[in-house]
Protein backbone atom coordinates (compact mmCIF):
# COMPACT_ATOMS: atom_id res chain seq x y z
CA UNK A 1 0.00 0.00 0.00
CA UNK A 2 2.30 2.62 1.53
CA UNK A 3 6.31 2.14 1.71
CA UNK A 4 8.90 4.80 2.52
CA UNK A 5 12.10 3.19 2.36
CA UNK A 6 15.14 5.24 3.73
CA UNK A 7 13.93 8.23 3.33
CA UNK A 8 16.22 11.89 4.15
CA UNK A 9 14.55 15.08 3.69
CA UNK A 10 16.04 18.42 4.80
CA UNK A 11 15.24 21.66 4.08
CA UNK A 12 16.99 24.94 3.34
CA UNK A 13 16.19 27.52 6.12
CA UNK A 14 17.98 30.76 6.65
CA UNK A 15 19.62 29.44 9.56
CA UNK A 16 21.23 26.51 7.08
CA UNK A 17 19.91 23.14 6.52
CA UNK A 18 17.78 21.63 8.69
CA UNK A 19 17.49 18.05 8.90
CA UNK A 20 13.87 16.57 9.72
CA UNK A 21 13.30 13.41 8.35
CA UNK A 22 16.68 10.81 8.62
CA UNK A 23 16.85 7.34 7.35
CA UNK A 24 13.12 6.79 7.57
CA UNK A 25 11.12 3.71 6.60
CA UNK A 26 7.73 2.60 7.10
CA UNK A 27 5.27 -0.11 5.79
CA UNK A 28 1.92 0.48 5.81
CA UNK A 29 -0.44 -2.66 4.63
CA UNK A 30 -3.68 -2.79 3.23
CA UNK A 31 -6.57 -1.98 5.99
CA UNK A 32 -4.12 -1.37 8.47
CA UNK A 33 -4.31 1.94 10.47
CA UNK A 34 -1.20 3.82 12.09
CA UNK A 35 -0.90 6.68 14.27
CA UNK A 36 1.71 8.98 14.02
CA UNK A 37 3.02 10.97 16.93
CA UNK A 38 5.85 13.65 18.02
CA UNK A 39 6.29 17.13 19.07
CA UNK A 40 5.51 19.62 17.03
CA UNK A 41 7.98 20.68 14.22
CA UNK A 42 9.19 16.76 14.23
CA UNK A 43 8.41 16.39 10.99
CA UNK A 44 5.48 14.67 11.41
CA UNK A 45 3.53 16.84 8.15
CA UNK A 46 6.92 16.40 6.21
CA UNK A 47 5.95 12.50 6.38
CA UNK A 48 2.58 13.07 5.32
CA UNK A 49 3.27 15.29 2.26
CA UNK A 50 6.42 13.05 1.65
CA UNK A 51 3.57 10.03 1.61
CA UNK A 52 1.36 11.92 -0.54
CA UNK A 53 3.24 12.46 -2.70
CA UNK A 54 2.98 16.08 -2.20
CA UNK A 55 6.63 16.91 -1.95
CA UNK A 56 9.70 14.60 -2.67
CA UNK A 57 12.25 13.60 -0.54
CA UNK A 58 16.34 14.16 -1.37
CA UNK A 59 17.15 10.49 -1.09
CA UNK A 60 14.84 7.23 -0.42
CA UNK A 61 12.37 5.76 -2.13
CA UNK A 62 7.90 6.03 -1.91
CA UNK A 63 5.76 3.88 -2.98
CA UNK A 64 2.56 4.41 -3.17
CA UNK A 65 0.00 1.14 -4.42
CA UNK A 66 3.68 -0.65 -6.05
CA UNK A 67 4.49 3.01 -7.88
CA UNK A 68 7.48 4.79 -6.87
CA UNK A 69 6.22 7.74 -6.41
CA UNK A 70 9.49 10.18 -7.19
CA UNK A 71 9.80 8.36 -10.55
CA UNK A 72 6.19 9.83 -11.97
CA UNK A 73 5.46 13.22 -13.39
CA UNK A 74 3.77 15.26 -11.49
CA UNK A 75 0.43 14.77 -13.75
CA UNK A 76 0.95 10.96 -13.20
CA UNK A 77 0.89 11.43 -9.53
CA UNK A 78 -1.96 13.79 -9.14
CA UNK A 79 -3.62 10.93 -10.41
CA UNK A 80 -2.86 8.80 -8.60
CA UNK A 81 -3.31 11.09 -5.23
CA UNK A 82 -7.18 11.17 -6.53
CA UNK A 83 -7.42 7.57 -6.84
CA UNK A 84 -5.62 5.94 -4.21
CA UNK A 85 -5.52 8.85 -1.57
CA UNK A 86 -8.01 10.66 0.76
CA UNK A 87 -6.51 13.61 2.75
CA UNK A 88 -7.79 15.20 5.93
CA UNK A 89 -5.93 18.45 7.34
CA UNK A 90 -6.37 20.41 10.15
CA UNK A 91 -7.89 23.49 8.12
CA UNK A 92 -10.87 21.40 6.55
CA UNK A 93 -9.60 23.16 2.38
CA UNK A 94 -13.26 22.84 1.82
CA UNK A 95 -14.45 24.74 -1.91
CA UNK A 96 -16.28 27.78 -0.40
CA UNK A 97 -18.48 28.51 -4.14
CA UNK A 98 -19.47 24.70 -3.56
CA UNK A 99 -22.16 23.32 -2.04
CA UNK A 100 -22.27 20.66 0.88
CA UNK A 101 -22.95 17.59 -1.96
CA UNK A 102 -20.79 19.40 -4.28
CA UNK A 103 -18.33 19.41 -1.96
CA UNK A 104 -18.76 15.68 -0.90
CA UNK A 105 -18.90 14.56 -4.83
CA UNK A 106 -16.17 16.30 -6.11
CA UNK A 107 -12.82 14.20 -5.84
CA UNK A 108 -15.25 12.08 -6.28
CA UNK A 109 -15.93 12.68 -9.65
CA UNK A 110 -12.30 13.77 -10.64
CA UNK A 111 -11.41 10.57 -9.64
CA UNK A 112 -14.29 8.93 -12.38
CA UNK A 113 -15.62 6.94 -8.74
CA UNK A 114 -18.94 9.25 -8.65
CA UNK A 115 -21.64 7.15 -7.43
CA UNK A 116 -24.87 8.32 -6.02
CA UNK A 117 -26.15 6.05 -3.42
CA UNK A 118 -22.40 5.94 -1.87
CA UNK A 119 -22.99 9.80 -1.38
CA UNK A 120 -26.43 9.17 -0.36
CA UNK A 121 -25.28 7.15 2.19
CA UNK A 122 -22.24 9.44 3.28
CA UNK A 123 -24.16 12.56 3.86
CA UNK A 124 -26.07 10.53 6.10
CA UNK A 125 -23.56 8.86 8.31
CA UNK A 126 -21.84 12.18 8.55
CA UNK A 127 -24.93 14.09 9.91
CA UNK A 128 -25.35 16.28 7.07
CA UNK A 129 -28.94 15.09 5.51
CA UNK A 130 -30.90 18.38 4.90
CA UNK A 131 -27.76 20.74 4.55
CA UNK A 132 -26.47 19.23 0.80
CA UNK A 133 -27.20 22.80 -0.19
CA UNK A 134 -25.40 24.84 2.29
CA UNK A 135 -22.32 26.38 2.07
CA UNK A 136 -19.44 25.43 4.12
CA UNK A 137 -19.64 28.73 5.49
CA UNK A 138 -23.00 28.13 6.74
CA UNK A 139 -21.81 24.76 8.82
CA UNK A 140 -20.05 24.85 12.18
CA UNK A 141 -16.56 23.52 12.03
CA UNK A 142 -17.24 19.83 13.20
CA UNK A 143 -20.12 19.82 10.27
CA UNK A 144 -17.09 21.61 7.77
CA UNK A 145 -14.81 19.03 9.38
CA UNK A 146 -16.88 15.86 8.70
CA UNK A 147 -18.04 17.25 5.32
CA UNK A 148 -14.03 16.99 4.20
CA UNK A 149 -13.77 13.15 5.91
CA UNK A 150 -16.47 12.44 3.79
CA UNK A 151 -14.93 14.42 0.81
CA UNK A 152 -11.87 12.28 1.19
CA UNK A 153 -13.82 9.16 1.40
CA UNK A 154 -16.36 9.47 -1.26
CA UNK A 155 -14.12 8.22 -3.90
CA UNK A 156 -13.30 4.63 -1.70
CA UNK A 157 -9.72 5.33 -1.63
CA UNK A 158 -7.80 2.25 -0.28
CA UNK A 159 -5.55 5.04 1.88
CA UNK A 160 -6.57 7.77 4.33
CA UNK A 161 -4.14 10.39 5.53
CA UNK A 162 -5.03 12.34 8.08
CA UNK A 163 -2.86 15.22 9.14
CA UNK A 164 -4.09 16.43 13.00
CA UNK A 165 -8.21 16.60 11.50
CA UNK A 166 -9.32 17.65 14.75
CA UNK A 167 -7.10 20.22 15.59
CA UNK A 168 -9.22 22.69 14.93
CA UNK A 169 -12.28 22.17 16.80
CA UNK A 170 -13.22 21.99 20.78
CA UNK A 171 -12.89 18.78 22.48
CA UNK A 172 -16.20 17.38 22.40
CA UNK A 173 -16.79 17.69 18.43
CA UNK A 174 -12.88 16.87 17.99
CA UNK A 175 -14.28 13.65 19.68
CA UNK A 176 -17.53 13.32 18.22
CA UNK A 177 -15.73 13.53 14.84
CA UNK A 178 -12.72 11.27 15.09
CA UNK A 179 -15.52 8.61 16.11
CA UNK A 180 -17.07 9.26 13.22
CA UNK A 181 -13.32 9.11 10.98
CA UNK A 182 -12.86 5.72 12.76
CA UNK A 183 -16.00 4.08 11.85
CA UNK A 184 -15.62 4.85 8.07
CA UNK A 185 -12.50 4.12 8.01
CA UNK A 186 -13.25 0.71 9.21
CA UNK A 187 -16.33 0.34 7.43
CA UNK A 188 -14.33 0.92 3.73
CA UNK A 189 -11.36 -1.34 5.10
CA UNK A 190 -9.10 1.84 4.23
CA UNK A 191 -5.71 2.08 5.52
CA UNK A 192 -5.46 5.02 8.19
CA UNK A 193 -1.89 7.39 8.83
CA UNK A 194 -3.19 9.47 10.81
CA UNK A 195 -0.99 12.52 13.08
CA UNK A 196 -2.18 13.12 16.12
CA UNK A 197 -1.21 13.81 19.61
CA UNK A 198 -3.92 11.97 21.95
CA UNK A 199 -2.65 8.71 22.79
CA UNK A 200 -6.67 8.15 23.20
CA UNK A 201 -6.76 8.20 19.37
CA UNK A 202 -3.84 5.38 18.80
CA UNK A 203 -4.60 2.94 21.33
CA UNK A 204 -7.41 1.25 18.99
CA UNK A 205 -5.36 1.66 15.81
CA UNK A 206 -2.57 -1.29 14.64
CA UNK A 207 0.26 0.62 15.48
CA UNK A 208 2.06 3.73 16.65
CA UNK A 209 4.72 5.33 15.64
CA UNK A 210 6.90 8.05 17.24
CA UNK A 211 8.95 11.30 15.22
CA UNK A 212 11.61 12.49 17.03
CA UNK A 213 15.13 14.32 16.08
CA UNK A 214 14.31 13.51 12.20
CA UNK A 215 14.57 9.23 13.53
CA UNK A 216 11.19 6.96 13.34
CA UNK A 217 10.44 4.79 16.19
CA UNK A 218 7.77 2.19 17.28
CA UNK A 219 5.77 4.00 20.26
CA UNK A 220 4.26 1.90 22.62
CA UNK A 221 0.34 1.77 22.43
P1 LIG B 1 5.16 18.82 12.45
O1 LIG B 1 4.05 18.55 11.49
O2 LIG B 1 5.63 17.61 13.19
O3 LIG B 1 4.85 19.94 13.40
P2 LIG B 1 6.58 19.80 10.10
O4 LIG B 1 6.79 18.62 9.22
O5 LIG B 1 5.50 20.74 9.73
O6 LIG B 1 6.45 19.30 11.61
O7 LIG B 1 7.94 20.63 10.16
C1 LIG B 1 9.16 20.04 10.58
C2 LIG B 1 10.24 21.13 10.62
O8 LIG B 1 10.53 21.55 9.29
C3 LIG B 1 9.83 22.38 11.38
O9 LIG B 1 10.96 22.87 12.04
C4 LIG B 1 9.38 23.32 10.30
O10 LIG B 1 9.58 24.65 10.68
C5 LIG B 1 10.28 22.94 9.14
N1 LIG B 1 9.68 23.13 7.82
C6 LIG B 1 8.51 22.60 7.39
N2 LIG B 1 8.27 22.91 6.11
C7 LIG B 1 9.31 23.67 5.71
C8 LIG B 1 9.67 24.33 4.48
N3 LIG B 1 8.88 24.23 3.40
N4 LIG B 1 10.81 25.03 4.44
C9 LIG B 1 11.62 25.11 5.52
N5 LIG B 1 11.36 24.53 6.70
C10 LIG B 1 10.22 23.81 6.81
MG1 LIG C 1 2.15 19.29 11.35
Amino acid sequence: MLELHQVHKTYATPQGPLRVLDNVSLRLAAGQSLALMGESGSGKSTLLHLAAGLDLPDQGIITLEGQNVASLPEPTRAKLRREQLGLVFQQFHLVPSLTVIDNLRLQARLAKRDDAEWSDYLIERLGLKGLEKRYPEQLSGGQQQRLAIGRALAPRPPLLLADEPTGNLDETTAGEVLELLLSLVHETQCALLIVTHSPQVAAPLDRCLRLSHGHLLEAPL
